[in-house]
């Protein structure tokens, strides 16, 4: 495999990284698996590539199954938390029971620290001010300081509590001479979610892919993105045609529901598309909104998947 073609290690975040421990199968395993349905000796019916958008197009997911990746990956808890969601991977994590934590903890960059968002209530929106941006940034930086300094006090690290307090002063001590450390276990539950971990993530293609569709998209948290673009970059040259057919027929592709179906069909019927549609309702779209049975919001989604803005 060419390291230049196919990079193995990307960083990502401020603190983070994605690379490929390991990989079975490509492009060709899938063919493979798929050609076993028509028996062994029988002729080749379609093109390699064909078989592939085939099977992507018809959601016939065993064979893309049978390629496998195995990824490390350090990342924010908070991202891990998202990660952990996609219940068809397996994942092995740092065990912060076991092992102390990193004093390394996610600070966004100054163009990622924006305002929430007024459309989408789980989302950013516009930047804000370079004063504040720099002031969000030391805030956090001071809360991460303090954090790990406390966690430090906890597992009895006398030299943890340094500017911020002295658990061990004189005239109020919190803590005994004799305090042994508490256990790593509960010592942790100072930490910020914004603490990076590490783990091993292995997943199949399909639901990979289901992944990515989900985790790359514009609605998905920018910091988990980021990951899900480092992911998609490290397997692309090694299965080519099955990423070229899920950017076709998953990834840009758009389902229907039953009433935009037949919104769609009569838009194309009228020769006029969707415009000349909601003149026959004297241009109030609330009305063709109830004659479809479609929600305001619906209505929207249909519009910006399928109409383009002059309205046509
Ligand atoms: C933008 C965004 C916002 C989100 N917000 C939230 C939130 O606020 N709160 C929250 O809790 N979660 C949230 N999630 C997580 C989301 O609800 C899913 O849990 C997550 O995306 C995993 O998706 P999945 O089930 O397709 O993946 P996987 O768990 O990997 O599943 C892959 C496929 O296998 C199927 N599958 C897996 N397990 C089962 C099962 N037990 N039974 C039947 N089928 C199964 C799934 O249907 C799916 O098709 C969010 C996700 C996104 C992308």
């Amino acid at each position: 495999m060419n390291d230049e073609i196919n990079p193995k290690y990307v960083e990502i975040l401020d603190h983070g990284h994605v690379y490929l421990v390991d990989y079975m199968g490509d492009d060709a395993a899938i063919v493979q698996a798929a050609r076993v349905s028509y028996g062994a000796g029988t002729k080749t019916i379609n093109e390699d590539r064909g078989l592939i958008r085939y099977l992507l197009r018809h959601a016939h997911s065993s064979p893309i199954e049978m390629v496998e990746f195995k990824f490390g990956i350090k990342i924010p808890i908070f991202v891990m938390r998202q990660l952990v969601r996609h219940r068809c991977a397996s994942t092995n994590e740092i065990s912060a029971r076991y092992s102390i934590m990193s004093d390394e903890f996610y600070i966004p960059a100054l163009d990622q620290i924006r305002s929430q968002s007024e459309t989408n209530k789980q989302g950013r929106d516009a930047e804000i001010d370079s004063l504040s941006q720099h002031g969000v940034q030391w805030i956090m930086q001071t809360a991460y300081e303090n954090a790990y300094s406390a966690y430090k006090v906890l597992l009895g690290q006398r030299d943890g509590a340094e500017d911020h307090y002295d658990p061990y002063s004189e005239e109020s001590p919190l803590l005994s001479n004799e305090f042994p450390g508490l256990a790593r276990e509960l010592a942790r539950s100072v930490l910020p979610v914004a603490n990076y971990t590490s783990c091993f993530w292995k997943i199949d293609l399909s639901n990979l892919f289901k992944f990515l569709k989900l985790r790359r998209d514009v609605h998905a948290q920018f910091e988990i993105r980021v990951l899900a673009h480092a992911m998609y970059k490290l397997i692309q040259p090694i299965v080519p045609l099955a990423c070229e057919a899920a950017e076709d027929y998953l990834f840009h592709a758009h389902s229907l529901s039953r009433m935009e179906t037949v919104l769609l069909k009569d838009a194309l019927a009228n020769g006029a598309g969707y415009r000349g549609l909601l003149e026959s309702y004297n241009g109030d779209e609330s009305a063709l909104r109830k004659h479809y049975d479609l929600t305001k919001r619906e209505l929207n989604e249909f519009k910006s998947n399928f109409i383009a803005s002059q309205g046509g």
